[in-house]
């Protein structure tokens, strides 16, 4: 599943593994996911997957594409091929800043850093504030990926709840409230705001200010990681929770959904000294991000009407999110979702007393995969819940994939 990057270690902890004893004490924090085994058997063509979060490319220009490789490896290759800037290159760093503004950022190209894929900078600022023990407080439910990357630095996750309109101002406020007077100061919240993963809901305008305030005055820097921002359908983008306090949030984008992820480009845009702890960081794990990658972004970029394309993303995605819900309407009318007005998912409640994790193998037996809810929580809850992803499978495999399912959960009920 593209999206649920675990570290798999599968001889660890068994005695067939004779460097058993050597693994850092972090490394009991790294967990394949159990799902994991499911979901060879979900990759077969005859399953309809609703599980993995893949970005659907097959309407990106792949001739066009080619021919301006083919150019830039002519004009400049010594330079794609060479090491580039730890921080990354100049030119694809102004770039993002043009892609920042359309969500109403101001951002200097000095404190962008490129990274590979949003989910490095996730590790980044994981390495660079967080001790073990150290609270994270995070979204019930979070992106799967985080959870992940927070585990394996040992932080302590706590989950702070959403509704409709993303994460509610009160509870957070009680939530930092009861933190601090354990004694414990989370060292930062981490939010996705716009079509979130899993939950498929945005922070409405309205609440952006005020998670803002509360974690400014619980002095918590705002994690915000934002991959969908642009995907949304109807309305224009909200204003990102870095253009309300640049001071007080790292954010994070990426070009995985808006153009294409096997690239692995993604960037975090920082207060200036978070940014150079940001860049000595990146520089020890990877040296820099691949310059091959940057400058066929920023190729795309500057020769192709790469704002066409995101709109015709959106379009597709949202063609495939009215099939879901129509089909969950038909199929499942027991069950509650999500609308997401953007992105890839929905989030749907079972009916009482069904356990999302435990109907998965005879989901995958009736040919329908899903994730269960308990892989985005920290905790193991969530389990009357699962992730629906639309974004691959066409609107017929879709419905199709609903209608499976739908006969798994009243199987489910009868039993
Ligand atoms: N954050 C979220 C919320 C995501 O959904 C994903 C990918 N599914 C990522 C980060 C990582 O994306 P990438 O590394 O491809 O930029």
């Amino acid at each position: 599943m593209s999206d649920d990057p675990q570290v798999s270690t599968p001889a660890a902890g068994t005695r067939l593994d004779p460097w058993h004893g050597s693994y850092a004490a972090r490394t009991r924090g790294m967990r394949a996911s159990e799902i994991r085994a499911l979901f060879s058997v979900a990759n077969r063509p005859e399953v309809v997957s609703l599980a993995g979060g893949m970005p659907n490319i097959a309407g990106l220009p792949m001739d066009r594409i080619a021919e301006e490789t083919q150019r830039l490896l002519a004009e400049r290759g010594a330079v794609a091929l060479q090491y580039g800037s730890g921080q990354g290159e100049p030119g694809l760093r102004e770039q993002i800043t043009e892609v920042m503004a359309l969500e109403g950022m101001n951002a200097h190209p000095d404190d962008v850093v490129v990274t590979t894929g949003s989910q490095q900078a996730l590790d980044l600022v994981a390495r660079i504030f967080l001790d073990p023990g150290d609270v994270v407080v995070a979204e019930a439910p979070s992106y799967v990926g985080a959870l992940g990357v927070f585990r394996a630095y040992e932080a302590d996750v706590v989950h702070t709840p959403m509704d409709a309109d993303g994460l509610v101002p009160d509870a957070l406020d009680a939530t930092l409230t009861r933190l601090a007077a354990e004694g414990r100061r989370a060292k930062f919240l981490y939010t996705v705001p716009n079509f979130h993963n899993p939950a498929g809901v945005t922070l409405s305008a309205e609440r952006r200010p005020r998670i803002v305030e509360i974690a400014r005055r619980h002095g918590v820097l705002i994690l915000e990681d934002n991959p969908y921002g642009l995907l949304g359908f109807d309305s224009d983008p909200l204003p990102a929770l870095a253009s309300l306090a640049p001071e007080g949030v790292v954010y994070l984008g990426s070009f995985s959904k808006t153009f294409a992820p096997g690239y692995r480009v993604g960037w975090a845009l920082a207060p200036h000294a978070v940014r150079d702890r940001l860049v000595l960081a990146s520089e020890s794990s990877i040296l820099c991000p691949s310059m091959m990658s940057q400058l066929s972004i920023a190729t795309y970029l500057s020769t192709s009407d790469w704002r066409g394309q995101i709109k015709s993303y959106r379009q597709m995605y949202a063609e495939r999110r009215d099939a879901m819900v129509a089909a969950l309407a038909e199929h499942l009318p027991d069950c509650t979702w999500t609308t997401p007005d953007g992105g890839f998912y929905t989030w749907l409640r079972l009916p009482d007393g069904l356990d999302a994790r435990e109907m998965l193998p005879r989901a995958v037996t009736a040919l329908v995969a899903y994730v269960p809810g308990t892989a985005f929580y920290a905790d193991g809850s969530g389990a009357d819940h699962m992730r629906l992803s639309y974004c691959y499978p066409t609107p017929e495999r879709i419905t199709e994939g609903v209608r499976r399912l739908a006969g798994v959960v009243s199987a489910e009920q009868e039993l």
